[in-house]
This record gives C-alpha cells, structure tokens and sequence, in this order.
C-alpha cells in the first residue's frame, strides 16, 4: 500500500547567530546512544578502567529494546549455535535473574521484557559507574580539526557542551559520524527496510491461544508468498517452528473486516504471559519511510498505530484465545531498522557473512545470522564468522568510533550485522579498544590488537 507522507516545504532559510554555550562535563569515553551497542560499549569501557558517559535521548536505556519493545535479543539460538557470549549474552542472564525475561518460543534464548529490561539497564548502568545522562540529545560534534573532542547535546536544560578523549557513536542513524564530516551512506527510502510500529496486547487466554497454535503450528516457510514476507532460506529453516502470524490477517481481509490494501500485516508474536499480555507483536510493516527525515517519522507513527488497530481486529476476531485481547501499549517510538550507514575503514561484505569471514583484528564472532532484505539463514550448524576492529573506524575523522547498526558493510552484510546480539558485540569490541587507546596513550587507529583481545577475553568474550 502507498503510504501517504507528511512533507514539509522549505520557506526560506535564516541565520543562526553563534552563542557562546556552557561546558558542563567531562569524561574519557563518551557514548551516545543507549540501545545494544551503546549500552554494550559503555559497560565494556568502564569495566576497562576508564570513567564513562553515556547520553541519551529518551528517559530509559536499551534502544530498540526498551523503546520500541524489540524482544527477542537471540531468537536465532539453537543447540550448535556457536557465539560471542560477552554483554549480549549478559543482557539475557540478568534480566532472567531479575525477573525482566522468559524462555523463547523458536528458540534457545530468553525472550526480554522490553518494560523490565529498562530496570536491568539502570541497574547495569550504576553498577558499572558509568555516568548517566537520559533526555539529552546529540545535536553536534565538537571538533578540534579533524578529531572529535565532545559533544553538544539540546535538552530542558538548553545547548551544553560535554567533552571526551574518545567518542562512540552508537545512535543507529550515526548521526555522530555524519556531522563530523565522515562519510555515510544512506539508500534512498525505498530501498530501506520497512519500519514497525511495535505493540502489546493484554487479555490473551495463554492456554487457548497455545492450543491454536499448537494445532496449526506455523513454519519459517510460511513468510513465504506473504508479499513482502517472501524470503530466501538454505532450506534447512523451512520445516522449523516459527511464531508465524498471517492466517488472521488474511481471514479478516477476505471478510473486509480490515482495508483491502492493509495486505502487509503479517508477523511473529514474541512472548504470552499467564497474567495474558502478548508481548513483541510484530506485525506492521511501513515501507518507504527515511528515518533519518521527522516528517516520515510522524507520517510512520500515525500510519502505524492505525494499522496496529486493524491488526488487533483481526486477531480478536480469527486468533483463538484473542477474542478479549486490548491495546497494552505502543512502542514509545517507531522501530527504524535501516538509516544511515557509515564508510569504514573496513566495510562487511555479503561474503564475509556468508562465507564464514576471519580477520586477524577481529573483536568478537557473531554466529552465521542473517535476517533481512527476503534473506532468512538460521545458524543451526555452528558455522560462524569474525567482527574486525577496523569495521568500528570510520573513514577520515579522529577519536570516533561507530558501532551498532549504522556500521560499514553492504545490504547483506547488514542484514546480519544489525541483529542486537552482533550489534552487542561491536559495541563491546568498541568500548574495550576506547578505553585500551586511553591506557596505550595512542590513537584509535593504532590500538593494540593484542591488548584488546586480552581484555576481550578478560571480560569472556570469545573473538576466535
Ligand atoms: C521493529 C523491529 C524489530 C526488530 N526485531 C529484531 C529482533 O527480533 N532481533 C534482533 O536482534 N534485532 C531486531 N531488530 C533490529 C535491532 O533492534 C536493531 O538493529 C538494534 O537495536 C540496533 O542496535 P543499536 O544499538 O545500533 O541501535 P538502537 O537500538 O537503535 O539504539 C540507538 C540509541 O541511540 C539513541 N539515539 C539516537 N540518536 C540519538 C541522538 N541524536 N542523541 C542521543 N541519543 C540518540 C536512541 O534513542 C537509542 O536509544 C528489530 C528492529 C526493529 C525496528
């Protein structure tokens, strides 16, 4: 379906008047952006030795996870899956021990509490003695020539300025890197994978909706000939169980109960709780949309919580167990898979994750995932692949590195390494070399490999 857009006309322009702005901070390593790579790479710099900031935009830490109730942080684990572990794999043991996680239901893994997961992340956070600085946006890189040496963040509070020997970029659109002059690379809209608006929904009869699906139990081939679902496996994904939702969309546009051009809702569920909340709902799909533009931004969000509605119709009409089912709760944002990407000094290829890539600098291994652009591989055979160290350079700009999904590689390579748990790994890796640059007393470029691998494994994780 079209979406319509919002748009807006540029009237003219004026000139800002250059102020002069208070410095309110200091810190070694200052990280912007809290999702998986964020809050990975601030926990992996300060337990390296150095202080630590890390700002924030919204009132809670997790990125994806907390703000648009993204879930399933390892849906891909099974019994040969061989990984990283390290912070990724943290995030799920703790929030298991805190109450914040449930086992998930394709898979290996815990599924998150997106809500719960914000106390984990809290609790990480102080525990670490990282800095926290939540509503605070970035909205400019402080240069000394060509190196970054803070931050201005927009906030209640104004323009304030933070200072940092290293910066990592970790806000996804790497908003960072762009205006420091690196080069980034944004596809046009639409060629961008589809944003979401993520619900939940409460009321569920968990032993009913069980029953069903038990009784029609949905395989990863069943994306297939779902329009924009159609997806390519190794064929050893087809037969597998997956928390498929299509049939009740369908039912409900064959009945004109729903739009006839709302043909894209399909998707997973992610978890049923017994109090009857049915979490990571999955299921809209808003193509064409820049996430780095606000007008498609407010045109996604209002297009999407209408959608959602009509995807809560049909379930309580055609999914057994939903007939009483309500709106819980939206995300707090719209989920933005795929913005801006930046021009590493390494960039990940679509062999690299296909084929099992080895890199002498690697930071961290990330099994042979890949989910996105019509490609579904599940690594159920042990097969795995390296995350370089250069991948975390960007081209051209000094004391910066970027982690997380905006990362250097082509469209394959990302529908691998956008996953939370690889994005987990980057972080990490960058926070570990950050806080390593600092001790060696040397640029980012020129870290010892040795001494990140030796602090990697110090903080378990598995890089070979
Ligand atoms: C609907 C949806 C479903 C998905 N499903 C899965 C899944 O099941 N499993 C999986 O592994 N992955 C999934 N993904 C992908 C995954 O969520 C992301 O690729 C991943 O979260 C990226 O991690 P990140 O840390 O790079 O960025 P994010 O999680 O996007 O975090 C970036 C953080 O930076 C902050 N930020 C951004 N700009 C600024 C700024 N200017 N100033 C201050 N802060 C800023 C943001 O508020 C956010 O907290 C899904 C994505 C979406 C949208």
């Amino acid at each position: 379906m079209a979406i319509q857009r919002v748009t807006g006309k540029k009237l003219g322009t004026i000139v800002e008047p250059a102020r002069e702005i208070d410095v309110i901070h200091e810190t070694d390593v200052l990280v912007v952006g809290s999702g998986p790579a964020g809050l990975s790479a601030a926990l992996a710099a300060a337990r390296a030795g150095v202080s630590v900031t890390l700002v924030e935009r919204f009132g809670c830490f997790g990125g994806n996870i907390t703000t648009v109730g993204v879930e399933g942080m390892a849906w891909y684990r099974h019994e040969q899956t061989v990984e990283a572990n390290g912070i990724g794999r943290e995030f799920e043991t703790r929030a298991a021990s805190m109450g914040a996680a449930v086992p998930e239901s394709q898979s290996q893994s815990f599924e998150l509490d997106a809500e719960g997961f914000k106390v984990v992340a809290d609790v990480l956070v102080q525990e670490a003695g990282i800095h926290p600085m939540l509503h605070r946006s970035f909205v400019a890189p402080i240069m000394d020539g060509n190196a970054v040496v803070g931050i201005i963040t927009e906030s209640k509070a104004g323009r304030e300025a933070l200072l940092a020997k290293r910066v990592i970029d970790a806000t996804g659109d790497a908003d960072v890197a762009h205006r420091a002059g690196a080069p980034t690379f944004l596809a046009p809209r639409e060629n961008l994978m589809a944003s979401s608006v993520m619900f939940h929904i409460a009321g569920v009869d968990k032993k009913k909706f069980i029953e069903g699906v038990a009784s029609d139990p949905q395989t990863y081939k069943d994306w297939a000939g779902n329009g924009e679902w159609s997806i390519e496996t190794s064929g050893k994904e087809d037969d597998m169980f997956s928390p498929f939702l299509h049939k009740p969309f369908k039912a409900a546009l064959d009945a004109g109960l729903i739009p006839a051009d709302l043909t894209t809702i399909a998707g997973t569920w992610g978890a049923v709780h017994d109090s009857g909340e049915m979490t990571y709902m999955n299921l809209i799909h808003l193509a064409g949309l820049d996430g780095t533009d606000p007008d498609d931004l407010t045109t996604g969000e209002i297009e999407g919580r209408r959608q959602a509605m009509h995807a809560l119709a049909a379930l309580k009409a055609y999914t057994p167990g939903c007939e009483d089912a309500r709106l819980r709760n939206f995300g707090m944002t719209l989920g933005v898979r795929d913005t801006r990407k930046v021009d590493s000094v390494y960039n990940m290829t679509e062999h690299d994750v296909r084929e099992q890539a080895r890199f002498e600098d690697s930071i961290g291994i990330y099994p042979e995932f890949i989910d996105g652009y019509g490609i579904l591989i599940l690594p159920t055979t042990g097969r795995y692949m390296h995350m370089p160290y250069r991948n975390l350079l960007p081209k051209g700009v000094r004391n910066l590195l970027v982690a997380g999904r905006s990362s250097g590689g082509d469209r394959v390579a990302h529908a691998a390494t956008r996953n939370m748990a690889c994005c987990a790994v980057l972080g990490q890796g960058a926070g570990i070399a950050a806080a390593q640059s600092l001790h060696q007393g040397c640029e980012l470029e020129d870290v010892s490999i040795g001494a990140v691998h030796k602090e990697l494994a110090r903080q378990g994780v598995r890089y070979q």
